[in-house]
């Protein structure tokens, strides 16, 4: 056993970790509840073990359960449930989630909360002069060139639905979130995704900004931002709006 636990777990630090938890149950003759471990393989791979012990008459009866596949599985299943699969970020499902926990917080913390709601100009136009897997590129590469334009760890983007991203920046003023949304435009003419029958030749968005304010709801946050890109289009399109 003692050879096992210097092979199971060579780091020292968490070897003596493990090794208390053990330890204690020992001492006490009580059950030890089931708990992930990383476990080294004698391969050197390193595998997640459910590990239980239930205690009978002196004895330990321990339990040892692979549990890097099914973690793997779930893994694939949160992706899926949360990803976007076209874009592969993430889907409305997670942004609904996310905007009221970041609205909680903004609250509690009494910080500020900044939404950018963003739409491609004249898509369907796009659509059907190129058709729609050239369509579908372009909201990846739209999507992908959002994401790296906002930098912070905090900041959120999400497919808001069918041409619609949105971008939740927690701790950001209006001007913080406007400077954002500068950052974003300037990445996709960089991009320049070819649009012959626009007549700016490349595809171009329309973003709405709105901050969090006294007395409003997450709906109320949202649709300031909808109201600010609807007067974007109408100005024209290209254009940054923020809601006032
Ligand atoms: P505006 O500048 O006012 O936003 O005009 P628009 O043409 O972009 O707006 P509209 O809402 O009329 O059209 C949105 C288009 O987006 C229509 C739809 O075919 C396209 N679209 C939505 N989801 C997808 C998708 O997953 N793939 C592709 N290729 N197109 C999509
Ligand atoms: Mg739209
Ligand atoms: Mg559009």
């Amino acid at each position: 056993m003692d050879t096992w636990w210097l092979k199971a777990y060579p780091d020292p630090a968490y070897r003596s970790w493990v090794l208390q938890t053990w330890n204690t149950a020992v001492e006490h003759k009580t059950d030890i509840e089931p708990q992930h471990y990383q476990v080294t393989c004698k391969d050197g791979r390193l595998i997640t073990m459910e590990i239980s012990g239930i205690y009978i008459d002196n004895e330990f009866l321990a339990i040892f359960k692979d549990a890097t596949q099914r973690m793997e599985a779930e893994d694939i299943l949160r992706d899926m449930a949360f990803l976007d699969s076209l874009t592969q970020i993430a889907n409305r499902r997670r942004f609904d989630e996310k905007l009221i926990q970041e609205f909680n917080l903004s609250i509690t913390t009494n910080s500020p909360l900044s939404l950018i709601l963003i739409d491609i100009d004249n898509f369907k136009q796009f659509n059907d002069s190129y058709g729609h897997l050239i369509g579908d590129e372009c909201l990846l590469k739209v999507a992908q060139c959002i994401s790296t334009a906002v930098s912070r760890p905090e900041d959120f983007v999400a497919r808001f639905g069918g041409e619609e991203f949105v971008v939740l920046l927690p701790q950001t003023s209006a001007a913080g979130a406007c400077n954002v949304a500068q950052k974003i435009q300037h990445a996709i003419s960089e991009l320049t995704i070819i649009y012959d029958h626009c007549f700016t030749n490349k595809v171009t968005l329309s973003l709405g900004i709105n901050t969090r304010y006294n007395q409003c709801d997450h709906i109320q946050l949202l649709d300031g931002a909808d109201k600010a890109l609807y007067k974007a289009k109408e100005h024209g399109r290209d254009c940054i709006v923020v809601n006032q």
